[in-house]
């Protein structure tokens, strides 16, 4: 999600009190910032943040952190968690950071998180650039490095070229497949308790399968 540059989003990331600013700080120290002895599950690459402020509405007892690259997107994040708060409804379980996820190993300490959600990751379709896509053996790499042995990385995406891809690069790098389905929607089971991403309801109107994996390293 690349929205044009929006004057002063620099700015007023680096002023909100939502946003971590040295989350390098606070590895090894997640749960204790959130006061909470909870689990940990971040999402990679929120774009504007509509799942995962959901997913923190319905799991007050777990931790959320919100990962976002681009400051006119973790804007946008930024302006709806207000506004939620504003109507009274408390997100003390949700933080942002704005940074590229190539930093996650730095950011968080062996075995600290939970849980992954990768959500309609950028494709990056020029073979040159795999490395750059989310759910690359290199990336899978990182996801190690910070996920507890049992942890989880849960994938979503209409694109069928990525996620062959993604379950390719996942059994390559010796991670379990846990659950797959091409036809999230269509799938009971999986689909239980889905919650929709932005790009998900866009898709998804447009008559697009959705794709959804479940790993663990
Ligand atoms: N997850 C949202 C959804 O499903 O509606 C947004 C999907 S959008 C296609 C992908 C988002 O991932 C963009 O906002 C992009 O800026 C972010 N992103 C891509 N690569 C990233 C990286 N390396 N680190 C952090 N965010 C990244």
């Amino acid at each position: 999600m690349r929205l044009k540059n929006i004057p002063g989003a620099k700015e007023a990331v680096q002023e909100s009190g939502y946003v971590v600013q040295e989350p390098q700080a606070l590895r090894g120290r997640w749960r204790e910032s959130f006061g909470m002895e909870a689990p940990l599950y971040i999402e990679v690459g929120m774009g504007k943040g509509r799942f995962i402020m959901e997913m923190a509405q319905k799991n007050p007892a777990i931790c959320f952190v919100g990962i976002e690259m681009y400051d006119s997107v973790l804007l946008r994040a930024i302006q709806k968690k207000q506004e939620l708060e504003e109507t009274g409804v408390p997100l003390s379980n949700l933080k942002f950071i704005r940074v590229d996820a190539r930093l996650l190993p730095e950011i968080f300490a062996e075995n600290e998180v939970d849980r992954i959600y990768l959500n309609f990751s950028d494709p990056w379709p020029k073979a040159r650039h795999d490395k750059r896509r989310l759910t690359s053996r290199v990336f899978l790499q990182r996801y190690s490095q910070i996920l507890k042995p049992e942890g989880r990385v849960e994938f979503k995406t209409d694109n069928r070229t990525l996620f062959d891809f993604s379950l390719e690069e996942a059994e390559a790098a010796g991670w379990t497949i846990l659950q797959k389905t091409f036809d999230l929607h269509h799938d009971p089971e999986m689909c239980r308790d889905n919650i929709m991403t932005e790009y998900e309801e866009k898709f998804s109107s447009e008559g697009n399968p959705i794709c959804k994996m479940i790993i663990r390293r």
